[in-house]
């Protein structure tokens, strides 16, 4: 089956609006941003929403990233509707934390990074979702929107399960903000089975250190069922410690150890789990290295 079932199709011009619309709609609408994962499945009859609300007008509101105060410190925000492509050409994200960069650059294919956005990735919530390990790694806030007005959640609590997201159905992602902190370093290692595809298995590592001692520790992991896509034990292990290439291989091994891989078309599970403890690794190596 290769044409979605006949749906109605409204273009936003605010987020009140979008809001406004999936009320009028309810529960069967959906919100269509770059359109790479709802579309195709529309075609193979996965999905059969009733209508679609386009949120590609908004750019103006959801589509920036910039550096705002926040309180004492800074944080990084980055509308929903920002591109792949855009995420990675901007060098306000890329120049403080790498990880973008290292990530979006593996991330599907020009066409797909050209259209697809942050808040499409996050709200598809796919297991093997590249960008679900970055946020949770970095330490997000998801900053949500419906007609009661604006919430946040941690990014670790954002995904619920596969598929499934703390976003209701009359609300709308609108921002993820990032915690800017100094003497940060993060990075991404993707192992996939050829350029452009999904991960077999991920790791993004953001370390911040302070007299020589790990403060903070983020380790976010996909494709390998590991929950909320991070590594907490890990995470806790590494804080404290000074940086090193012993702690660093703890720390991969306590990742894998928590980590639930399933055996699919890219891989059995012990290789997953295999790849989970070393990109821990080397995310972790590099993200010290760039401090
Ligand atoms: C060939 C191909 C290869 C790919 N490879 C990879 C890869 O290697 N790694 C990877 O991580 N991803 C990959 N992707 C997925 C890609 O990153 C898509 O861009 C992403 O899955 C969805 O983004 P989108 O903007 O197109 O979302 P859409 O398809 O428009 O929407 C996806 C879902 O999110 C909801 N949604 C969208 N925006 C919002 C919002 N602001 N608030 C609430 N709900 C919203 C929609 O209702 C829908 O349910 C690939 C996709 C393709 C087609």
């Amino acid at each position: 089956m290769q044409v979605p079932a006949t749906f109605a199709y409204e273009r936003a011009d605010s987020v009140p609006h979008a809001i406004a619309l999936l009320e009028r709609y309810g529960p069967d609408a959906r919100i269509v941003a770059g359109g790479h994962s709802l579309i195709p499945m529309m075609k193979l009859r996965l999905a059969q929403p009733e209508a679609l609300i386009d949120i590609n007008g908004l750019a103006g509101e959801l589509g920036r990233v910039a550096i705002e105060r926040e309180g004492e410190g800074e944080e990084l925000a980055i509308g929903a509707l920002v591109r792949h492509a855009e995420l990675l050409d901007s060098t306000a994200a890329t120049d403080l934390f790498p990880i973008f960069r290292d990530a979006e650059r593996v991330i599907a294919d020009p066409i797909v990074r050209n259209r697809g956005t942050v808040g499409g990735s996050l709200c598809q919530a796919d297991p093997s979702e590249d960008l679900a390990a970055v946020f949770a790694a970095l330490g997000a806030t998801a900053v949500i929107q419906g007609p009661g007005g604006v919430r946040t959640v941690p990014i670790r609590e954002f995904h619920r399960g596969p598929y499934e997201t703390a976003v209701e159905p009359n609300e709308l992602l609108i921002q993820l903000r990032v915690p800017v902190r100094p003497g940060t370093g993060s990075a991404y290692e993707k192992v996939e089975r050829r350029v452009g595809d999904w991960p077999v298995a991920a790791a993004g590592a953001v370390l911040t250190v302070e007299d020589g001692v790990i403060t903070s520790a983020g380790i976010g992991l996909t494709a390998v069922g590991a929950e909320g896509f991070h590594a907490p034990e890990a995470e806790e292990l590494l804080t404290g410690r000074p940086p090193g290439a012993e702690a660093f291989a703890e720390a991969g091994r306590v990742a894998a150890e928590h980590c639930e891989p399933h055996a699919d078309q890219r891989g059995p599970a012990d290789y997953k789990r295999h790849l989970a403890a070393e990109l821990t690794r080397r995310a972790l190596t590099t993200a010290a290295g760039r401090i």
